[in-house]
């Protein structure tokens, strides 16, 4: 009897909390920018900590063509990228929806990787330099009180650390829980896109990234590695609710008008069963710090996709970030001049790519302006070379 009622006291109690310990640098979120960072404070000798809500690897929608910008500081972070064979991407040909053509040499150019296969790498070179990866963990809430954060996902597990940065991508729970301003705006021209993605087989050079423009959207297609293609399309939610719906249906009435993605579309042998899609995709501006956490990659600001380059300023800005975290960590500045000099920084940086982005994305997707875009850059070739420089920047 007495067992019996020392059970049952036992089962009613709560179990304890699991407490991760103390760190000095927290990140919630392992895409590009979370793990670039977590690599580079965890080789300076930081106490790491890494929170993934998925577990890798897994995909995620994107073109898969990052700048060559970023090839140096991939490397140095330990991807051993000159050993892979990936395609060397420097051509760019632009459609408007009616078939017309563009096509022109990348200033820099790029290469291509599946996100399913970067991410998973920079995930194990982040726990070989120490990372606490902590994957499948969903962050919920973050408060900061007398110089420390808490985080926690769900009762159960908590940590604490003495900086957090939100690597948390384009639009997280958190920013929904923080009402950041974005997630507040009215629908508008920026702020209600979809994508979708395939990986697919076809016949296509390694060497060319095209865009075609459909009503409403574009979609970019170029390789990645073992031969495969990255199709990546993005548009607005009312593309697809006037297509009641259906990806297939909006596929099939919008996109096939553009004769190049018909054709593509009837060529490709799809690798997977459904395409991997997202949606509330927003290009308002964000701010860099919030409530004294630093944001980076996407979470800071997000470039239009058509620029091909928002995974390298999610890169370099994790580089832009730890060159602040480190001094503050060393006790050379304090936390109100970090989060000072990291926003002038980002803004240094990256402000006026991003506004160049939301300008061109008014041509793209429009049949008229996307039209007319083309005929008149097309004699130009310098102006066109200019716009794709305004939209990249510098090996770093
Ligand atoms: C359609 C489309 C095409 C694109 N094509 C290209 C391209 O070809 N080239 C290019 O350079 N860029 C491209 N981009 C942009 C690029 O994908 C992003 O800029 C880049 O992924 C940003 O990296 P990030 O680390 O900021 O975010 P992400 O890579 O999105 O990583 C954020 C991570 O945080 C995790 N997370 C979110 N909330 C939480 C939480 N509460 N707790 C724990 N984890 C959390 C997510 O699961 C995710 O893994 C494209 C974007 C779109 C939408």
């Amino acid at each position: 009897m007495d067992n019996d009622a020392s059970h049952t006291v036992n089962f009613a109690k709560p179990p304890p909390k699991a407490h991760l310990g103390i760190y000095d640098l927290a990140i919630i979120g392992g895409g590009l920018g979370g793990l670039a960072l977590g690599i580079q404070s965890a080789k300076a000798g930081y106490k790491t900590i890494l929170f993934e809500k998925e577990r890798y690897p897994f995909h995620k929608v994107c073109g898969e063509y990052v700048s060559l910008e970023s090839w140096n500081f991939l490397e140095d972070l330990g991807v051993p990228l000159s050993q892979m064979n990936l395609p060397i991407i420097n051509r760019l040909l632009v459609t408007a929806p009616n078939g017309k053509e563009l096509e022109k040499d990348l200033p820099l150019g790029g290469f291509g990787i599946s996100r399913y296969k970067l991410d998973s790498m920079l995930a194990q070179i982040a726990r070989e330099n120490g990372v606490n990866v902590i994957e499948s963990t969903k962050i919920e809430e973050v408060k900061f009180d007398n110089e420390i954060f808490t985080l926690q996902s769900g009762a159960e597990l908590r940590c604490q650390s003495r900086i957090v940065a939100g690597a948390f991508g384009k639009r997280s729970n958190l920013d929904v829980k923080w009402k950041r301003k974005f997630i507040l705006q009215k629908q508008n021209k920026l702020n209600n896109y979809i994508a979708v993605k395939y990986h697919i087989k076809i016949n296509w050079p390694a060497d060319l990234i095209a865009l075609h423009n459909f009503k409403n959207g574009y979609c970019g297609i170029s390789q990645i590695e073992d031969g495969e293609y990255c199709l990546c399309y993005l548009t607005t939610a009312k593309n697809l609710e006037l297509s009641g719906n259906s990806i297939q249906q909006m596929e099939k009435q919008i996109l096939h008008e553009n004769p190049h993605l018909k054709r593509i579309f009837s060529e490709a042998s799809m690798l997977y069963p459904s395409p991997v899609t997202i949606s509330h995709i927003s290009f308002s501006k964000k701010t860099q710090v919030h409530n004294h956490i630093l944001m980076i990659g996407d979470a800071a600001g997000m470039i239009t996709p058509l620029c091909g380059n928002g995974m390298s300023m999610a890169l370099h800005g994790s580089k832009i970030a730890f060159e602040q975290i480190h001094l503050f960590l060393q006790n050379r500045v304090p936390r109100w001049q970090m989060e000072q000099d990291y926003e002038k920084a980002w803004q240094q940086h990256f402000a006026a790519r991003l506004k160049t982005g939301r300008f061109i994305q008014k041509f793209f997707g429009s049949p008229v302006l996307s039209g007319m875009l083309i005929s008149v850059l097309k004699p130009v070739p310098a102006i066109t070379t200019r716009l794709i420089n305004a939209t990249h920047g510098q090996p770093f």
